[in-house]
């Protein structure tokens, strides 16, 4: 029975000493085994690096990658086999041969089976594609699966969408036929990450990670810290649940940190990946859809950004399925529930709001009567208008440009909301007892500007929320402390929506110290 899956670090035999430093680092940040990389080594080198009894004593995988697979041994057949041989003596766990080689090159497999049992590592048969899916997977993993010898069935494709990640995930589900056999499929790109972020849930032998600032041998391998501590690799279980961000891009999101803090808290069996996803709303349809079906995967929860929001919410109403909260024709969370019709919900506004409250030390009810200024008048700003007018506060929408301001001042008075629209150069700050600032000014790299003059007049008391998280401390905050203003930063309002939908995946309440302990170790603010 094959145990958890392993963590795997690549490292490509040069310098010696450094390349026994970077294996014992990589066990001491959790990696299970080291795959050395010979392809330019010498019989010396080899000699030399398991001198080290430290070295010698981590599990490792030994590969010689030829040029024609992409890798660096430029050698012939006969030489190859003879730098195998002699790493051989330092009997690793397991000796990678590509499957081409393995079908080829009989004397290769002639001089496996001439191995003494007791000394033989388990073969891996390895079939790598560096342009694109092949067409024919299951093909590949058939052939492989029908050499004896074979112990490990390793494809790495390079993917260009969703779907080539999942196919690789589906592949284990074919491994099921060939219980002698394990599997390492890998997706390689931005677009496979769950290839690699799921393998502990999806069982497979081992997946590859990086020491950080490591460089990887492949696109899109994680950081072994990643792996270990942000999606709990060697915890995860076939049953586990899985949630994670739609979205283009994704790969600079903190939601994964917070959500995965959050979850190893409170004993969560699930985990929340990334889910790189460009397109329109018949992509979004199609991949989110095909998350649904893939039953393995367990798909609770989805949290939506950029470009999806609306595409989410035609989603959710087009199957039937409820919207719960305020309704603005966008969500970002889609909550699943087994065959049931999914659950829409938007957690910027309810999330913003529960922040400035938190940050401003006040109940809902105060917010009855209370004169805000919203600065700008896009998506943001719309949510927390419409929160903020819900509850009684006086609202004036400040904007670059009028008529949008306009358009949602009359927005939130159509729903009953008490609110006027003035262009930004008009905003006289004294007058209000709170500011919330809804524009990109100020946000990094551009942390010189804000969106007001500075000369500015702020009474002392006035709650001043900047949606902005890069930096955590804003100019327009740092100014505004300093007049005596309760500032609430734009942290707050991301860990307040992510709490919302970690609520609505788990049914835990959120641990919101937890959550925005991560955002702020992963944002680096
Ligand atoms: P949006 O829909 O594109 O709206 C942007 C708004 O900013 C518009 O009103 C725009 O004015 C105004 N604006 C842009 N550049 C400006 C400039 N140079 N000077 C004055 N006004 C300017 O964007 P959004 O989705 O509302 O997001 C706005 C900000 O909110 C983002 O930058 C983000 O930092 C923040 N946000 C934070 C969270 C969080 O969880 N903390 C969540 C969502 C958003 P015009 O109408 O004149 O173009």
């Amino acid at each position: 029975m094959a145990g958890p899956t392993q963590i795997a670090v690549p490292i490509m035999l040069g310098h010696v000493a450094a390349g026994q430093q970077a294996a014992k680092a990589a066990v001491a940040l959790g990696a299970n085994l080291i795959e050395w990389r010979m392809d330019s080594a010498t019989p010396s080198a080899v000699e030399e690096l398991f001198s080290d009894a430290a070295v010698r004593a981590i599990p490792w995988i030994l590969t010689v990658r030829p040029t024609w697979e992409g890798g660096h041994f430029a050698g012939d057949e006969t030489g190859r086999l003879r730098l195998i041989k002699c790493c051989l003596e330092y009997h690793p766990a397991y000796l990678d041969i590509e499957l081409k080689a393995w079908v080829n090159n009989a004397a290769i497999s002639e001089y496996y089976g001439s191995i003494d049992v007791q000394h033989r590592p388990q073969l891996i048969l390895s079939s790598h594609h560096f342009n694109s899916r092949p067409a024919d997977l299951h093909r590949i993993l058939d052939t492989i699966a029908n050499y004896p010898e074979a112990r490990v069935a390793k494809i790495a494709f390079q993917s260009s969408d969703i779907h080539d990640a999942l196919d690789a995930l589906e592949l284990y589900e074919s491994l099921k036929q060939y219980p002698r056999l394990q599997g390492v499929f890998i997706a390689m790109g931005e677009h496979g990450a769950i290839s690699r972020t799921l393998a502990g849930k999806f069982g497979a032998a081992f997946t590859f990670a990086t020491l950080p600032g490591g460089l990887p041998t492949a696109s899109g391998q994680p950081t072994i810290g990643e792996l270990v501590d942000v999606y709990r690799l060697p915890e995860q279980q076939p049953d586990w649940a899985v949630c994670g961000l739609v979205g283009w891009p994704v790969m600079q999101s903190v939601s994964p940190q917070m959500h995965n803090a959050a979850m190893k808290e409170m004993k969560f069996s699930g985990v929340y990946v990334r889910f790189p996803l460009p397109g329109d709303g018949a992509a979004f349809k199609r991949a989110v859809k095909r998350l649904q079906v893939t039953g393995q995967l367990n798909l609770r929860g989805l949290s939506i950004t950029i470009p999806h929001k609306e595409n989410a919410y035609r989603f959710v109403t087009e199957l039937g399925g409820v919207i719960k909260g305020r309704d603005a024709g966008v969500i970002n969370t889609i909550l699943f529930s087994g065959d049931a019709p999914p659950v829409g919900l938007n957690t910027d506004a309810p999330g913003g709001l529960q922040a400035l409250l938190r940050g401003a030390g006040w109940r809902e009810a105060d917010l009855q009567g209370r004169r805000a200024a919203i600065i700008g008048a896009g998506g943001a700003a719309a949510g927390l208008a419409a929160a903020l007018a819900e509850h009684g506060c006086q609202l004036t929408i400040f904007n670059r440009t009028l008529p949008r301001a306009q358009h949602l001042a009359q927005q939130i008075r159509r729903a009953g909301g008490t609110c006027d629209a003035m262009e930004l150069g008009k905003l006289q700050l004294n007058e209000f007892d709170l500011l919330v600032q809804c524009t990109p000014v100020g946000m990094h790299p551009h942390t010189d500007a804000m969106p007001i003059p500075e000369n500015s007049h702020l009474r002392p008391g006035t709650v001043v929320m900047d949606t902005i998280y890069n930096p955590r401390r804003t100019k327009l905050l740092q100014w505004a402390a300093i007049r005596g203003g309760v500032c609430v930063e734009g942290v707050e309002m991301l860990v307040g929506q992510g709490a919302l939908q970690f609520k609505g995946f788990t049914g835990f309440n959120p641990p919101i110290g937890t959550m925005h302990d991560a955002a702020i170790r992963a944002l680096g603010i």
